[in-house]
């Protein structure tokens, strides 16, 4: 399906509570073409108010590691879990994960990017489970940095998980694993 019938689908979804307290609907950007697609989790304030994802300190920060290696957001796209904000930026509930997932999973099979970034603990469950890996699932802590390779039906791609840009934002130092981690996209390209 195209990219443009999977929004309108989504700008009209009432699938789970989340629609009733929402700005607007965040349904992913970029490059339609891109050989690389970043997962995140779920919009933010920020997000919510604008429609596009990652646009908040965390996406700044996303920003910067892209650029770290020569990449640049017009070279990717980028999506989420949710296409709502959970109020207050809760964790997404297993309902509303659920209820939403069936627009990523459609957006990932209409790209069908070469590589699927997967930011924190809730895009790599997702994304590892959707190609099969889900005996490979453990925590983002073990997961970070690792390439997963996925053949036959799949068409190769490779899933790598990263630690969500967010954790730098209240655990500085993590960055300097964030940048290395990000290093991985280089020998990938
Ligand atoms: N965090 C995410 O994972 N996605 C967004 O769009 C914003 C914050």
């Amino acid at each position: 399906m195209a990219l443009k019938d999977i929004k309108q689908q989504v700008l009209k979804c009432e699938d789970c509570n989340l629609h009733k307290d929402k700005i607007e609907y965040v349904f992913g950007e970029g490059n339609e073409k891109a050989e690389i697609v970043f997962v995140g989790e779920a919009p933010g304030a920020n997000e919510d108010k604008q429609g596009r994802p990652l646009v908040g300190r965390a996406g700044g920060i996303l920003d910067d590691l892209l650029c770290s290696i020569n990449l640049e957001r017009g070279d990717i796209y980028i999506c989420n879990i949710l296409k709502c904000r959970p109020s207050g930026n809760r964790n997404p509930s297993t309902n509303e994960i659920n209820a939403c997932t069936k627009y990523l999973s459609a957006q990932i099979d209409t790209i069908k990017p070469k590589i699927i970034c997967c930011l924190g603990n809730f895009a790599t469950t997702f994304i590892m489970k959707k190609y099969g890996l889900k005996s490979k699932l453990d925590g983002i802590s073990k997961l970070h940095g690792k390439v997963f390779k996925v053949g036959g039906v799949f068409n190769n791609v490779k899933i790598i998980p990263f630690y969500h840009p967010a954790v730098a934002t209240y655990n500085p130092d993590m960055i300097n694993v964030l940048k290395k981690d990000i290093k991985v996209l280089e020998e990938k390209k």
